[in-house]
């Protein structure tokens, strides 16, 4: 029996580099069996609804576009109760969840690892009532990711990225805020930054000091940078982020499958890497192993829980 698939693309991604390969990909499907359902998305909003409304009468829902079409896919199959298996086909540069996944960057390779890869339970982030797969932030750095290029998100988090942000630091608006964890413990202070991430490493560290972080294991890993009070300061959050240490006081670091943030004013928010709205409260819940991807079964031992003595 034919497997069924819905793909879902945005034609304006990457430089609109998915017209010359569509022809060469859907064949890649029929010629391993697929039953195809093709959406071009129109706008913003699009591949959501399509997979939420759609997606549970198909085996397979696969998308190809960046970080938008990736987080729409994977937010409207969080809406269905049963999901079907989700595929990625990233057009133009890929991200850090690609990457992690080994997730090929030439779109006709990604193709062929969706008909041959494995399949990864992958947690997911709900952010109130939206949803991220790889990375939510609020801060200077991010308020300007979702505007800026692929390299420059994938930057998000090397040292040289946030040292270059830190310089500017007078520009950056500091944010009064309580963070509550899944142990009960809460953090109250002015932060400058914070950054959750579903991933091996927190937005490019990985965090030494603790191992076996997995993209399975239903906890994300959360840095939140105080405001540095005076150049000292400034400088011992510089430091630590260039050795990597993450020791500085300035740095809050936590891992706990629920993270609310509570601030006295309106924070705007970006989800992998696009804007997510502005908020004063969030509840960030880590759901665990809720997305079935599709990735290169090498990807396994970095990124699932099975393998914890890495
Ligand atoms: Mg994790």
């Amino acid at each position: 029996m034919d497997k069924k698939m819905l793909f879902v693309y945005n034609p304006m991604a990457g430089k609109e580099q998915i017209r010359n390969k569509l022809s060469e990909i859907i064949q890649i499907f029929c010629g391993a069996g697929y039953q195809i359902t093709i959406f071009a998305t129109q706008s913003t909003g699009d591949a959501i609804r399509i997979v939420s409304e759609y997606g549970i009468d198909y085996d397979y829902v696969v998308c190809s576009g960046g970080d938008g079409t990736m987080n729409e896919t994977a937010a409207g199959l969080m809406k269905l109760e049963k999901r079907p298996i989700c595929g990625y086909i990233p057009a133009g540069t890929v991200n850090d969840f690609a990457s992690s996944l080994k997730i090929p960057k030439t779109m006709t390779d990604a193709a062929h690892l969706i008909i041959k890869g494995s399949i990864f339970k992958c947690d997911m982030g709900k952010f109130n009532d939206k949803y991220f797969t790889y990375v939510a932030g609020f801060g200077a750095f991010t308020e300007v990711s979702y505007q800026t290029p692929q390299e420059w998100k994938n930057a998000l988090g090397k040292a040289a990225y946030f040292v270059e942000a830190l310089k500017h630091i007078s520009d950056i608006k500091p944010h009064h805020m309580v963070i509550t964890c899944d142990d009960g413990n809460s953090y109250e202070d002015t932060f400058i930054l914070g950054l959750v991430s579903n991933s091996v490493s927190v937005a490019g560290y990985k965090a030494y000091s603790k191992k076996n972080i997995k993209m399975d294991d239903g906890k994300f890993e959360a840095i939140f940078i105080r405001n540095p009070k005076n150049p000292i300061e400034i400088q011992l959050v510089i430091n630590s982020l260039l050795s990597k240490q993450l020791d500085a006081e300035q740095i809050l670091y936590l891992s706990s499958s629920i993270i609310s943030v509570s601030s006295d004013d309106e924070v705007q928010w970006t989800l992998d890497g696009e804007d997510g709205g502005i908020y004063c409260n969030v509840e960030i819940e880590n759901l665990k192993q809720a997305l079935p991807i599709i990735c290169d079964e090498s990807a396994y031992t970095e990124v699932s829980c099975k393998y914890t003595n890495i």
